[in-house]
C-alpha cells in the first residue's frame, strides 16, 4: 500500500517513502493544507508507516495498520475536543505526562493534532515543552489550515509538509467515476471551485451535502418569502446550537455560491443560480456578512432563540 492511498503529492510521499526505507521519519510533522485536502490521510499513513509489522509499511493489511486507519490503536492518540472552539490547554498538559507512559503495542507513541491552527499561545507553549524533551519513542503530527498561526519555534521543530492541489484531470477521472450520474458541467463547476482539494470538490458534489433546511431557505431567500423564511426560522429556536451552527454554513455557503455565479462562474448548487439571478450583490454580500455574525453569536453565548430572531429580521 504504502502511501498510494494519499492521491496526487507525489514528490510527498517518494520523499516520506525514501525516508522510511532508511529509518529516518521525522518525530515531529506539521502538515499544513485547507479542509479536504488529505492532511487527515495523509497523517493516518504516516502513523501506520511508524507502527506497521512489515518491513517496508504502512501495508495496510496488518492487525497494526488496521487499528491505525480504523484509529482504534491505543499507541495513536487524537488530542481535540470538537466542541471547544480553543484547543483546552489540559489536554496538551495531560498529553505531555501521558507521553512520558511507554507505548502499549507499538515501537512509538504517536499523538495527532488536528487542529494546530486553533492553539492559542498558552497551549503552543504547553506543546513546545514536550517538542524540546520528547522521549525516543514520542511522535507528533500537527494538521493546521493556517501554519502562520503557529508561534516560529513550534514551526521550526517540525518538518512541514505542504498539501498540493490535484490536476484538473485527476479530479475530473476521480469525481466521474465517483458520481456517474453528474453531467461534466456540475463536475466542472465543483472542480473550479473546490480550489484543486478533492475532499471539497466531494462535498460539492455530494447532494447530501445539502440538507432539505438548507434548499428550503435557499427558495425562500430567492423569492423573497418573508412569511416562508420565518416559517423556518421558528422551529429552528429550539435547535443545538451544535446543529444550527452548521446549518448556518449551508446556508452561507448557497450565498458565496450565488455571489461566484454572478461573476458568471457556474454554481454547483441548482438554488445558487437562483439566488444569483433574483437578488442583489449588495444584499448577498451583506447577508453573508449577517450569517457570520450569526454563527458567532452562536458560537458564543447567545440562545438559538435569540440567534434565529435576529436571523428573521437581518436576512431581508
Ligand atoms: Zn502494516
Amino acid at each position: 500500500m504504502g502511501f498510494e492511498a494519499l492521491l496526487g503529492n507525489e514528490t510527498l510521499k517518494q520523499n516520506l517513502t525514501a525516508a522510511g526505507r532508511k529509518g529516518k521519519l521525522s518525530h515531529f510533522y506539521l502538515i499544513s493544507g485547507p479542509e479536504g485536502s488529505g492532511r487527515h490521510t495523509l497523517a493516518d499513513l504516516i502513523a501506520a508507516a511508524m507502527l506497521c509489522r512489515e518491513p517496508e509499511g504502512p501495508c495496510g493489511v496488518c492487525r497494526s495498520c488496521r487499528k491505525v486507519l480504523s484509529h482504534t490503536h491505543p499507541d495513536y492518540i487524537t488530542i481535540d475536543d470538537p466542541e471547544k472552539k480553543i484547543l483546552p490547554v489540559r489536554l496538551i498538559r495531560e498529553a505531555r505526562s501521558d507521553i512520558f507512559i511507554r507505548p502499549n503495542e507499538g515501537d512509538k507513541k504517536i499523538y495527532l493534532f488536528p487542529r494546530g491552527q486553533d492553539l492559542n499561545i498558552e497551549g503552543q507553549n504547553a506543546l513546545l515543552k514536550v517538542l524540546e524533551e520528547p522521549p525516543e519513542y514520542g511522535v507528533f503530527l500537527i494538521l493546521a489550515d493556517n501554519p502562520d498561526k503557529l508561534l516560529p519555534t513550534v514551526r521550526s521543530r517540525c518538518v512541514e509538509l505542504k498539501m498540493r492541489s490535484l490536476s484538473e484531470a485527476l479530479l475530473r477521472s476521480i469525481l466521474t467515476r465517483e458520481f456517474p450520474e453528474a453531467d461534466s458541467q456540475t463536475v466542472s463547476a465543483a472542480i473550479l471551485r473546490s480550489g484543486g482539494y478533492l475532499g471539497q470538490a466531494r462535498k460539492l458534489m455530494s447532494g447530501a451535502a445539502v440538507s432539505d433546511t438548507t434548499r428550503t431557505f435557499a427558495r425562500c431567500y430567492a423569492a423573497r418569502d418573508v412569511y416562508g423564511l420565518l416559517s423556518l426560522l421558528v422551529p429552528m429556536e429550539k435547535w443545538k446550537r451544535d446543529a444550527l451552527i452548521p446549518e448556518l454554513g449551508a446556508w452561507l455557503e448557497v450565498l458565496e455560491q450565488a455571489i461566484v455565479c454572478r461573476a458568471g462562474l457556474p454554481a454547483a448548487l441548482p438554488e445558487a443560480a437562483r439566488i444569483a439571478e433574483s437578488r442583489h450583490p449588495r444584499d448577498l454580500m451583506a447577508h453573508c456578512q449577517v450569517l457570520k455574525k450569526a454563527m458567532e453569536y452562536a458560537q458564543g453565548n447567545v440562545s438559538c432563540a435569540a440567534v434565529c430572531g435576529w436571523l428573521n429580521w437581518a436576512l431581508r
